[in-house]
């Protein structure tokens, strides 16, 4: 107890619902991710405005243990700098989007966050080691429910799944502090906007399937009906599905 106390005072441990990936073995191959992160958002400083991340978000993306959220077959390539398959024709997120998007989303303590498209739950958890409340909706059942259990088992006791679609959000829990969506969506869904606080963010892919989209951070004035949208970076994002 005393051990833990000490390493929390350091800022080893957070004192945040987090799991904290100590010694697991891939300490080493954390930081190659954490470098490669690094040079990325460097060589990106001219589109994205930003020459280097918060330090705690790269702290959150060294907490987590991202090998536990990649198949079993994928667990040596877990921390390459690179999306990774999970089946059901979904990906789990490169490294650089997850850290970049969750730097734009600036998702401090206590925020509360809607994520639409928990796949493996990756950057629902990397967010949470940040601190904040996160609510994750999936429309894939079999995901949702590893996700779910692949959280609990690990310990991130501050989110929660649902089975849903998320273009409707989750207006239970709204206005959100922030809004994450993790696929491609054809245009901004209105709900999403209208689930956000006066002054919070979204961040979200815009444009055709499987083509190249534009990364969008849409921020939302203090004045009824003012939202301001800045293009950030072109990328390519598995499709939002759904009935909308
Ligand atoms: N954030 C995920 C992670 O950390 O592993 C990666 C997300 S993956 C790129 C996109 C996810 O969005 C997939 O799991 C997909 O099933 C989900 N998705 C697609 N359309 C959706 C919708 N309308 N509502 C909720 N989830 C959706």
């Amino acid at each position: 107890m005393r051990r833990l106390l000490l390493l929390v005072a350091a800022g080893i441990l957070s004192a945040t619902s987090g799991v904290r990936a100590a010694a697991d073995g891939y300490e080493d191959a954390r930081r190659g991710m954490l470098e490669a992160v690094r040079r990325l958002v460097a060589d990106t400083r001219v589109e994205t405005g930003r020459a280097a991340l918060a330090p705690e978000v790269m702290r959150a993306l060294e907490a987590v243990p991202r090998h536990e959220f990649v198949p079993s077959g994928l667990v040596a390539r877990a921390y390459e700098n690179r999306p990774l398959p999970i089946g059901h024709g979904q990906t789990i997120s490169q490294p650089y989007i997850v850290a970049l998007m969750t730097d734009l989303l600036e998702a401090g303590p206590d925020r509360v966050v809607l994520e639409v498209g928990t796949g493996s739950g990756y950057q629902a958890a990397v967010l949470a080691e940040l601190g904040a409340r996160v609510y994750s909706v999936e429309i894939i059942p079999p995901l949702a429910e590893s996700a779910k259990r692949r959280l609990d088992r690990l310990g991130y006791r501050d989110v929660a799944v649902r089975l849903g679609d998320g273009y409707y959000g989750w207006p239970e829990h709204a206005p959100f502090d922030a809004i994450i969506v993790t696929a491609a969506a054809g245009h901004v869904p209105p709900p999403l906007v209208e689930q956000l606080a006066p002054g919070a963010r979204m961040v979200i892919p815009v444009g055709p399937r499987f083509a190249v989209q534009h990364l969008l951070l849409i921020e939302k004035g203090h004045e009824e009906g003012e939202v301001f949208t800045r293009n950030i970076l072109p990328v390519r994002f598995v499709p939002l599905t759904g009935d909308h």
